[in-house]
């Protein structure tokens, strides 16, 4: 008799429930369907051919584009007893053999293999001859132009339907807008597959934006009062950038590591696999870090340059939290953010019409970072999804107050018109200041009608008005992308005082003086000192568990079910059985060890 899914689920995996879509989508496989599944990062869209590929006779064959994706996979698989393994190029021939026979032999429930490596002749010839469960596409967006990170190899992947048309194929992803869900279903012959689509939410992360004042002071800030300890990724637009705040953090005292494409192979390597492996570590990076990471417990991604579009940003802060604990996404931005953006896009060599797209994205993310609305309502709206007001974003934290900012923003236009439309926000400013600066008394702007107009307002306060008008399209940033500042089309009806003007009125400053650090969320379910040392003992554990076998700590135990055992301090095999994501094998791999452990902190 074959398994029963929900008896797969909870003595092999150890969940008690599926989530979401995730039994509606292993019924339909088990019974032999067909299924596009779009479900965002974190949403647990493994299980939705794990379970069926331990449920259907055969082995399914698991398509995966990065090796060390496939090998994260095989090594939690195995932690659970299930029979999984890879075949990448990675590997040594006598390896693959070895492999392939357990594939012949029926000896696995699951293969992890590469494009190229399942399209090959020989791969082929062995399908042929045994008894497939399913294939699985994942990241099925490669397979679409339209996507980012497009493998030319996933094309050919329409022949499984062809050559195995009674085996169900399930194509995954976590990024696919409407195009490029249709690309994937006709590029995979999916035509009549059933579609699951999720939502793009990803709730337990809080989003967070300010405005740039003193950017290391914030970003040191918002690491020392929430994240100590804690793993997280820091994106900076350039590697120079990156470098420096690499080794800023180090020097006080963060193990904090650099990673860009300019970095030699062999560290980019280690640095990545610090990451992983050990716990705590802050990788500091251009965005061409990310790909392949699924690392579970990335508590924070910090942003400390704006990126190029709303979509870019989902991407990256979606690498935080994928283990459902709580995260943040921070970023703290200003108006140069938005200047050097625009260069990239007036120096790049895309066609016009390309530019044209590019510069919509960027106003959309402007919009985003001086929005008074909940953030996550403006960011699921840009990917066709709605929620409502969240409560876990800083606007719906800190409600934003508005103003009317009429005669603020008539006086900052009309001081960009006087001084001719070509110079950027640092010198509209002194001016609507009346600041004694050298280019001030250079170019005669001292005596301008509109020069000492603004002292209502300070600094960072026309700061903040400027970047709202660049956002509301009442001021352009030059095309050339010198920064300078020019009226937009809508301005007129503001000068002639036909329209008025609501604004943002920015939180007071942030501190940015060392507080008492807060605990971190994700362990807000522990309930005081005790259950910390606890967790934190179960912890290095695993850590001890984990180096021994050479395997990820989170492969071993995730963070939850630690806070699980620390809680809930279970005192027999019975009831540790019952901690989420203790399945039999880790029951009896693990169990009695880390019983031993919470025995000590019993009834203290
Ligand atoms: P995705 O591939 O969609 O990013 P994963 O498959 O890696 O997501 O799952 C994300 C996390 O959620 C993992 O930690 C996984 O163990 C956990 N998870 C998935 N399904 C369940 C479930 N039904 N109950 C509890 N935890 C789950
Ligand atoms: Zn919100």
């Amino acid at each position: 008799m074959l398994p029963n899914p929900h008896a797969v689920l909870t003595d092999t995996f150890g969940y008690p429930s599926f989530r979401g879509e995730q039994a509606a989508i292993v019924d339909h496989v088990i019974a032999g369907g067909d299924a596009l599944v779009l479900m965002p990062t974190g949403g647990g869209k493994s299980l939705c051919y794990q379970i069926p590929a331990l449920c259907r006779p055969g082995v399914a064959v698991v398509v995966s584009p990065l090796i060390a994706l496939m090998r994260d996979q095989v090594e939690a698989l195995k932690q659970l007893g299930v029979a999984a393994a890879a075949l990448n190029s990675s590997m040594s021939f006598g390896e693959s053999a070895a492999v392939e026979r357990a594939v012949r032999y029926g000896e696995l429930d699951l293969i992890y293999v590469a494009p190229e490596r399942l399209l090959s002749e020989s791969f082929q010839m062995l399908l042929n001859d045994i008894d497939i469960a399913l294939f699985a596409i994942d990241e099925a967006h490669c397979v679409s132009q339209w996507g980012h990170d497009f493998r030319p190899e996933y094309r050919q992947l329409s022949i499984l339907g062809e050559r195995f048309a009674s085996v169900p194929r399930l194509a995954l992803t976590a990024t696919a807008d409407g195009p490029t869900q249709r690309d994937i279903l006709d590029r995979l012959g999916l035509g009549d597959a059933r579609q699951f689509i999720s939502g793009f939410d990803r709730p337990n992360i809080r989003y967070r934006i300010v405005a740039k004042d003193n950017p290391r002071g914030q970003l040191q800030h918002f690491l020392e009062a929430e994240h100590r300890g804690e793993a997280g990724i820091v994106y900076c637009m350039t590697r120079k950038k990156v470098e420096e705040t690499a080794a800023w953090l180090t020097g006080l005292g963060w193990p904090a590591l650099p990673y860009h494409a300019g970095l030699d192979g062999a560290t980019r390597e280690a640095n990545q696999e610090k990451f992983v492996n050990e716990s705590g570590i802050v990788i500091v990076a251009t965005i061409a870090f990310g790909m392949g990471i699924d690392k579970p417990d990335v508590r924070f991604v910090a942003h400390l340059d704006m990126p190029r579009s709303i979509e870019a940003y989902y991407q990256e802060t979606g690498r935080a939290g994928r283990d459902g604990l709580a995260a943040d996404a921070w970023m703290a931005y200003g108006m140069q953010d938005v200047v050097k953006q625009r260069q990239f896009i007036e120096l790049g060599e895309a066609p016009d019409e390309q530019k044209r797209i590019e510069r919509r994205k960027l106003d959309a993310i402007l919009g985003l970072c001086e929005t008074t609305r909940c953030r996550r309502q403006v960011l699921l709206e840009t990917l066709d999804d709605t929620c409502e007001p969240c409560g876990n974003c800083d606007t719906c934290l800190d409600p934003v107050g508005s103003f009317d900012g009429t005669e603020a923003a008539r006086k900052a236009l009309s001081c960009v018109y006087r001084t001719g439309q070509r110079f950027g926000a640092v010198h509209v400013v002194d001016v609507l200041l009346g600041a004694d600066t050298d280019r001030i008394r250079r170019f005669g702007h001292d005596n301008l009608s509109t020069y000492g107009i603004g002292t209502e307002h300070s600094k960072n306060e026309w700061r903040s008005i400027l970047r709202q008008l660049v956002a509301g399209g009442l001021l352009e940033i030059d095309e050339e992308g010198h920064g300078g500042l020019c009226l937009g089309a809508d301005s007129r009806a503001v000068l002639k005082g036909e329209r008025s003007v609501e604004l943002r009125r920015d939180p007071a400053k942030s501190a940015t003086k060392i507080t008492v650090a807060k605990p971190s969320r994700a362990r807000a379910a522990l309930a005081g000192p005790d259950d910390e040392a606890l967790y934190d003992e179960l912890r290095a554990r695993r850590s001890a568990l984990a180096s021994a076998q050479g395997v990820p700590p989170y492969v071993v135990f995730h963070d939850a079910s630690l806070i699980d055992m620390a809680v809930t301090k279970p005192r027999s095999l019975e009831e540790f059985a019952t901690i989420t994501g203790v399945g039999q094998v880790k029951l009896t791999r693990y169990g009695e060890e880390f019983l031993v452990i919470i025995a000590g902190h019993a009834g203290g």
